[in-house]
């Protein structure tokens, strides 16, 4: 099977070249503990190098018409598409997606190029009035500059594109360090962006097993204008600290503990099927997942009984068969923190509906927990497992005040048939992302603004929201004498 796909580009894309340093490390499929590839190992030298030719790049790209640059980004987006079951295959090689769900992604991460390779050339500027007569006023979108991303394994194309091709059509160079489990995915979409035309340091990749050395230059250096990164909380407070020594602007998408609230007019089967969604895709290991299901104490023995129906119908198996609908974890690390909330939750008093158990390998039976209570870490923490946690409520106030009692603040969701419910919830949670009756929210798509509050981060991807963070208003105030 791998023997067809090894024809992928493993070393790192710097200034257009692929370069070798000599090190590499290995990428090992977690369904099978298969050797897969054997990758370009970056440190401090190499991001120097890139850093440079980024500064070089930055200024001729940001004086290419807009037209032109979204020209090179919609061929980007093309090439995404011609090349899908190649993208598709080597994500679900390395880190164990089903490939159902991969071929789905490789859409997701080419809307973002197609709709920013649109979007750049909209924003322009606007002109202002002024309180006097003889002045004038005009603000100009100048680009950050050059920008440096930090990306995670779960979405390892969309989430490279849904910060690229915002940078690239503002006019603005990249330099990406990928996720050490999935980079070939980011480096095969280097390879696609310089099939497009994509002009040499415009768009960089760096792999690398230690993000520490290879992130320190970009971090020190007051001439690298943004960090964005997508990942966990902890990291993201870490280079928040750091980028503050050189005023950087960021972009910071980071965990999740996401709430689904059921009410009790809910149509449980309609709610049972979008929970499916929410819960159980990419093995629960999606910063949207949901993590905490509040269920009305009228209807939760009802909804827990379909939830587990569905939940036995699920193919946990090599996410390369496409009848597959659970893969593996990612890695060791998850599945034990995976063991440890299911193991804690049972022994403070939770009910074990169905699974919870390892399956050998990185694999998890799909799970189901009811009487979970707040004490247990599944309800403080998340888990990216595909384990679903269920706790009641009587009243509206407390679920809102339940969903809302944490830190974080990326996704919510909430079933109910009433408009008025609806309204009223969705505007008490302190969430970046409501559901309202929908599991997979349209965040799914390009145009909208993706993002979360409190500890889930800080500014928003997607639509022209995400293009504004890679531009500068700059006023022009013109006096007319
Ligand atoms: P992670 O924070 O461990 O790693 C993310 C990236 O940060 C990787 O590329 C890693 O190499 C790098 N990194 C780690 N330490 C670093 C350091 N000290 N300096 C620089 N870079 C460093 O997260 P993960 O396990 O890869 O991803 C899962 C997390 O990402 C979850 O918490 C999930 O909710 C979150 N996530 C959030 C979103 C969102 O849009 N909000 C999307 C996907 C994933």
């Amino acid at each position: 099977m791998t023997t067809q796909v090894l024809d992928y580009p493993t070393q790192a894309y710097i200034n257009g070249q692929w370069t070798s340093t000599g090190r590499t490390f290995t990428i090992t499929n977690p369904a099978t503990a298969e050797k897969l590839f054997e990758v370009t190992d970056c440190g401090a030298p190499q991001a120097e190098a890139a850093l440079q030719a980024a500064l070089e790049a930055q200024k001729t790209w940001r004086k290419v018409n807009p037209f032109e640059r979204g020209r090179i980004i919609a061929k980007w987006a093309a090439l995404m598409h011609e090349n899908s079951e190649k993208l598709a295959r080597i994500m679900t090689l390395e880190m164990g997606k089903p490939i159902i769900e991969t071929r789905g992604e490789v859409k997701y991460a080419a809307s973002f190029a197609e709709w920013y390779a649109e979007e750049g050339k909209r924003y322009a500027g606007e002109m202002l009035h002024m309180p006097f007569d003889h002045k004038r006023a005009m603000v100009r979108y100048d680009p950050v500059g050059v920008c440096y991303a930090v990306t995670p394994w779960n979405f390892p194309a969309g989430m490279v594109t849904r910060k690229v091709a915002p940078a690239l059509a503002a006019g603005c160079v990249m330099v990406l360090k990928p996720a050490e489990q999935s980079p070939v995915t980011a480096l095969y979409l280097a390879e696609l962006w310089e099939q497009a035309g994509g002009p040499e340091g415009t768009f960089q990749v760096l792999p690398s097993l230690d993000p520490v050395p290879v992130s320190k230059p970009f971090i020190d250096s007051a001439d690298c204008r943004k960090i964005t990164f997508t990942g966990s909380t902890e990291v993201g407070r870490i280079l928040f600290t750091q980028a503050a020594q050189t005023l950087k602007r960021i972009s910071f998408e980071l965990g999740g503990h996401a709430p689904f609230i059921i009410f009790p007019d809910a149509d449980l089967d309609l709610a049972v099927k979008e929970v499916m969604l929410a819960k159980y895709r990419n093995a629960g290991q999606t910063c949207v997942c949901v993590n905490r299901l509040y269920v009305h104490e009228d209807i939760a023995e009802a909804f827990t009984a379909k939830l587990v129906e569905k939940v036995k119908t699920l193919k946990v198996g090599n996410p390369i068969e496409q009848t597959t609908s659970i893969g593996p974890l990612v890695e060791e690390q998850g599945l034990r923190k995976v063991e440890r909330h299911v193991q804690d939750a049972v022994e403070k008093g939770a009910t074990l509906d169905f699974g919870g158990e390892s399956l050998g390998g990185l694999f998890y039976s799909p799970t189901v927990l009811s009487n979970v209570t707040s004490d247990m870490l599944i309800m403080n923490e998340e888990t990216f497992g595909p384990v679903a946690a269920i706790t009641t409520f009587k009243t509206t106030e407390e679920a809102i005040e339940l969903a809302n009692n944490t830190p974080f603040g990326l996704a919510a969701y909430l079933w109910t048939k009433d408009i008025a419910t609806g309204f009223k919830v969705s505007e008490a949670l302190e969430y970046g992302i409501v559901g309202v009756n929908d599991g997979v929210p349209s965040a799914a798509s390009p145009h909208v603004p993706f993002g979360g509050m409190k500890f889930s981060g800080v500014g928003r991807e997607g639509g022209h929201w995400g293009l504004m963070e890679y531009l500068e208003p700059k006023l022009v105030s013109y006096g007319l004498y």
